[in-house]
């Protein structure tokens, strides 16, 4: 049996990709989802990897989920805090709810599960953490303002994780995509996704295993080196 993987949000899109790419390459997978129990079941169905159901926003719950997961398979030795959301508005329209929501989904739940499982990866000298970002928290978006700031936070929480972390053998890093074909990306209207495709200078949409490689690269066990860094991954998009 190969390491323990936790893939947030493991059962659709990009976390899906990153899901199947781990068990392909050895590592015993556990795949999370928040609430769609019917795309999580065709997806264990389709790729035999369990799904564990909780809300990555809430604390107990993930401590909970973390100590069943690691009495069902094993110490999680790789995590990969993938699952988000988007509540898009203008800062003048947003209420309160969908700020809140945003940076606790996309924010906090990096907490949430890293504090869950940071003692044992310390006690056992290993581990592989990888926090998907975003273009859009390096280069902001009109009508983002969650988005972009839980986005940018996970940039910091990256490094300031990396560093804490270095002299035990974990490694922290991030990964940003540009725009990926995924059903967050289908829920943008046709004409504004025409627009978008116009600013990416390779001329296409991401794939979720465009975005899973990379993945798969940092939680190697040979790359003990690479810390703290953001791979951004969008086709030309924003470079800096
Ligand atoms: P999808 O909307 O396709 O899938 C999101 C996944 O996250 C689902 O498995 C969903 O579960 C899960 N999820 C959402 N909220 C929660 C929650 N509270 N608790 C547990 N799981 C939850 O997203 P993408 O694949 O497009 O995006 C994946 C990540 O990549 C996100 O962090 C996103 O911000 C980021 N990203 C995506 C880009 C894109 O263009 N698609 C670009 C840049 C970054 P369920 O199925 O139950 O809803």
């Amino acid at each position: 049996m190969g390491r323990v993987a936790l893939v947030t949000g493991g059962t659709r899109g990009i976390g899906e990709a990153i899901s199947v790419g781990l068990k392909n390459a050895g590592y015993t997978v556990a795949a999370n989802y928040g609430g769609n129990d019917e795309a999580a079941k065709a997806f264990t169905e389709r790729t035999g990897i369990p799904a564990y159901k909780f809300d990555v926003s809430d604390f107990e719950a993930v401590q909970t989920a973390v100590k069943q997961i690691e009495t069902d398979l094993g110490p999680i030795e790789v995590l990969v805090n993938n699952a988000g959301i988007t509540r898009d508005g203008t800062m003048h329209r947003m209420d309160f709810s969908r700020w809140n929501d945003v940076l606790q989904t996309n924010l906090s739940s990096c907490f949430n599960t890293s504090r869950a499982v940071i003692d044992g990866m310390r006690q056992r000298g290993f581990g592989r953490i990888v926090n998907i970002g975003s273009v859009n928290g390096q280069a902001g978006q009109y009508g983002q303002v969650n988005y972009a700031a839980a986005k940018s936070g996970i940039k910091g929480f990256t490094k300031a994780l990396a560093l804490e972390s270095a002299s035990k053998g974990i490694t922290v890093n991030c990964v940003a995509p540009g725009y990926v074909e995924t059903d967050m990306v289908r829920a943008v209207p046709q004409e504004v996704l025409q627009k978008i495709i116009k600013t990416i200078p390779v001329g296409r949409l991401g794939t979720p295993d465009d975005i899973a490689r990379s993945v798969l690269y940092l939680v190697a066990d040979e790359n003990s080196f690479i810390t703290g860094s953001t791979i951004s991954i969008n086709g030309g998009q924003h470079m800096y």
